[in-house]
């Protein structure tokens, strides 16, 4: 089934005309983009759907906050599309389009400029990795990775395989969700999938479910294929104020993606990017609730950590107490920090490292 696109919310029958004309400045502010599969999935009704929260433009995402980069990636970009900032793993922004645009993305700034920061020249990327021998992992992403046709998703992964110290390839996706028809419907991504998920070189495909409503039929019936070709799945979500902030909305999220084999890998402080003061939660509250979900699943549904991806490397909040928070970083930038725990003093109200008195930070 080929699905339809729309970019605009006058496309959109089941929005009202004075909704429509409220959010038409924060949809020429933030890009709006949606598919009719998804947007099949809400319930008009429900003020408080799930999935219109996450694709349906809100008033809020007009207030200041924010920068455009939040996590310094044009710090560790070699060229356009290619960011190398942990030893063993290379990010490379192969598309600058998703099949719908999250309202909190932390990557706004490729839909709103979109022709600027994504992969052109693969063989210049493909060269760079070959030298450098320290990349074991290739993380594919964008935008989304599955937004590319097939085609050239092989030439890329096929380039990829001859080089003999890159063993993971990562696909970045939303799409198993955002559009199943993607997977269901293209038996060539099954092929590339079986072809080069080797038993000694997987193919991991990370997953953005932020929600459980976003896991139908179709959705679980296209993961279930990509794990039957061989792909290791694993899902990342970011924590997000009124769709998954609740204890129970995250533990169910975590019970059903342990249940089809897609175990929660990280849960992500939301970025401090433009526009999206009205979708965080402070930390200390974001991670209560993630602790309290954890408390209420099993085993395999606990695989999670839950980061803030900071300009400085990926940082976990491993507990607090009273009077302190305390944070390690579970993937450094700065060798010497990898693996380095630190508190800081408690701040209710902070969103990011950077709302904590450095002063009273202690290693
Ligand atoms: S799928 Fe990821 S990159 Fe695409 S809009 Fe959503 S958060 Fe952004």
């Amino acid at each position: 089934m080929q699905v339809k696109y729309f970019t605009n919310l006058d496309q959109l029958e089941d929005i009202s005309a004075k909704e429509k004309e409220k959010l038409k400045k924060v949809s020429q502010r933030y890009p709006f983009r949606a598919n009719d599969y998804y947007l099949s999935l809400i319930d008009w009704n429900d003020p408080l759907d799930p999935i219109k929260r996450i694709i349906i433009p809100s008033i809020g995402e007009l207030n200041a906050w924010g920068e455009l980069d939040p996590s310094e990636e044009s710090k560790y970009t070699v060229m356009p599309g290619l960011e190398h900032k942990y030893d063993s793993t290379v990010l490379l922004l192969i598309s600058n389009v998703c099949g719908g645009i999250c309202r909190y993305c932390f990557r706004k700034r490729i839909f709103k400029q979109p022709n600027q920061e994504y992969l052109r020249d693969i063989e210049a990327a493909v060269d760079y990795i070959r030298g450098h021998k320290e990349v074991t992992n290739v993380l594919l992403t964008g935008g989304d990775s599955f937004m590319l046709p097939t085609k050239r998703l092989k030439l890329i992964v096929g380039k990829l395989r001859e080089i003999g110290h890159v063993k993971i390839i990562r696909f970045g996706t939303k799409m198993p969700v955002f559009n199943p028809y993607r997977i269901l419907e293209d038996s060539s991504l099954i092929e590339l999938i079986k072809n080069y998920s080797t038993p000694q070189k997987r193919i991991y495909i990370i997953t953005d479910i932020n929600h459980p409503k976003e896991l139908s039929k179709k959705a679980i019936k296209g993961l279930k294929m990509l794990f039957k070709a061989g792909a290791i799945l694993t899902n990342q979500t970011p924590l997000i104020r009124n769709l998954n902030d609740d204890p129970e909305v995250m533990a169910e999220l975590f019970r059903r993606l342990s249940f089809i084999g897609v175990p929660p890998y990280y849960v992500f402080q939301c970025r401090p990017s433009v526009g999206n003061k009205e979708y965080a939660v402070p930390i200390e509250k974001g991670y209560k609730i993630y602790e309290e979900a954890k408390s209420r699943v099993s085993g395999l549904a606990k695989s999670s950590h839950f980061v803030l991806s900071h300009a400085s490397g990926k940082i976990e909040v491993v507990g607090m107490n009273s009077k302190k928070i305390f944070f390690k970083y579970h993937r450094a930038f700065k060798n010497k920090n990898s693996s380095r725990f630190f508190s800081c003093k408690r701040n209710s109200e902070a969103y990011w490292l950077e709302d904590y008195d450095a002063l009273a930070c202690i290693s």
